[in-house]
């Protein structure tokens, strides 16, 4: 699973408008510490208070599905 490569390019942060980067089922923004959900359509959800904290993120090793 991962998004297109095309898509990646165009999205960004909506926080900062900086880069993210595809990290397994996350997009992450290292300036703001945040990860973006990838959804299961491959579809990723940019709404900031839908983002992990990038330490939790982390500590799920980037699957939101995982139980922590
Ligand atoms: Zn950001």
């Amino acid at each position: 699973m991962s998004v297109k490569k095309e898509l990646l390019e165009i999205l960004a942060c909506p926080k900062c408008k900086g880069d993210i980067q595809e990290k397994s089922m996350f997009l992450v923004c290292k300036k703001c510490k945040l990860a973006y959900p990838v959804l299961d359509n491959d579809v990723p959800d940019m709404l900031i208070e839908d983002a992990w904290k990038l330490e939790k993120a982390e500590k799920a090793k980037f699957k939101h599905n995982l139980e922590l």
